[in-house]
């Protein structure tokens, strides 16, 4: 692996970067020295955390976002609400983008940033979307004369307020060098994917691979525990033994076994199921494009489908799906289990 490819920031997040900037727009700020004017749209759940971070580091951040709601709350952390996209990203050094999916992020960046913003402006897109929205949007903002990644996260909405969420980037490596200096301040770690769209290729695969693992780890629970072994016991083999992974010994589904998860707070909290079944298909969608075969991300997409969309389950944490598997799911559109022997089908 090149070095472009494995770059990774992770200081202490006493140490932030300071920007350096020229001086019209240098000016002290609480504790931080040097600040730039930063355009951060989409503050939702998981981008009024991050704006936050962002502000409380010194930035001057110009925030708007469609709801009334969103605006109020980035006010209250120190953001200046303005009323559209074009107003935020005038004048701004860096643009931070956090939308729903592809269609928010083509239209926002082709109709109110590309053009408007100054084409000085580093912009970063940390939504999670697919990957040839992602490289066309880039490959745009270019044409256009502007440096962009794409930069999705990995961590929830705790991980975006506590700043600090796992960024994965992609685009050239200057552009990367700019963008680093203002994830730094919202992440943990700040990692170089590889070129435009590689962020999204990472965050997309990781998904597929934690979405997979974790129905196999619900299958596996329930299994073991109708095979007469106690949950514990069992969590206590396999964290040491060759079945070991991250979605049962860090996020085990099964309440009051290992670290404390959502499955203690009856699935509620976390990453939703409707968030994981996104991620999943676009890890489909990604597959499909490059011929590339994925039985088992294709069947846990399945899995999602039926327990987000048929069955419910979509506000509650991704691991709750073991409730469908051990057939306890009492939610919206809950189905009676089948006699012994019987699978369900879609
Ligand atoms: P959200 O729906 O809470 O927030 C999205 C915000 O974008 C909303 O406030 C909405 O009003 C705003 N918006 C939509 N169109 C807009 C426009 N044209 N102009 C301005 N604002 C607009 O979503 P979220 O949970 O914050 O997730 C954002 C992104 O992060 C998604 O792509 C998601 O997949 C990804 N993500 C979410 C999580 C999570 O745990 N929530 C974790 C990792 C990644």
């Amino acid at each position: 692996m090149s070095a472009a490819c494995s770059t990774v920031s992770s200081e202490p997040k006493t140490r932030k970067k300071a920007w350096p900037l020229s001086s019209t727009s240098v000016r002290p700020i609480g504790r931080a020295s040097k600040m730039a004017r930063v355009a951060f749209i989409g503050l939702g759940n998981m981008g009024s955390g991050m704006a936050a971070n962002l502000a409380k580091a010194g930035h001057d951040v110009r925030a708007f976002d469609l709801s009334a709601e969103a605006l109020e709350r980035a006010k209250k952390a120190g953001c200046l609400p303005v009323g559209s996209t074009a107003a935020a990203v005038e004048k701004a050094e860096a643009v931070v983008t956090m939308l729903p999916a592809g269609k928010h992020v083509r239209d926002v960046y082709e109709n109110h940033i590309l053009g408007k913003a100054p084409a000085t402006a580093i912009l970063m897109d940390c939504s999670t979307i697919d990957v040839a929205t992602a490289r066309e949007v880039i490959a745009d903002a270019q044409a256009k004369g502007y440096k962009m990644v794409d930069a999705p996260v990995s961590g929830g909405i705790a991980a975006a307020e506590a700043g600090t969420l796992t960024f994965m980037a992609g685009g050239t490596e200057e552009a990367f060098k700019r963008a680093e200096l203002f994830l730094d301040v919202m992440g943990k770690a700040v990692i170089h994917a590889g070129g435009p769209g590689a962020g999204q290729a990472a965050k997309i695969c990781n998904n597929m691979l934690l979405g997979a693992s974790m129905i196999a780890t619900c299958e596996t629970f329930v299994l073991a525990q109708k095979l007469g072994l106690d949950p514990q016991t069992f969590f206590d083999i396999a964290s040491q033994a060759s079945g070991q992974c991250w979605s049962m010994t860090s996020y085990c589904p099964v309440p009051d076994v290992g670290p404390e998860t959502p499955a203690d707070r009856d699935y509620e909290g976390g990453f939703a199921a409707a968030l994981m079944l996104k991620d999943l298909r676009l890890a489909m969608e990604a597959a499909r494009s490059v011929d590339s075969y994925t039985p088992m991300g294709s069947h846990a997409e399945e899995l999602y489908t039926r327990f987000a969309e048929k069955l419910g389950g979509s506000g509650k944490d991704f691991s709750g799906i073991i409730k469908m598997i051990d057939d306890s799911w009492q939610g919206e559109g809950s189905v009676p289990p089948p006699p012994p022997g019987v699978q369900l089908k879609d």
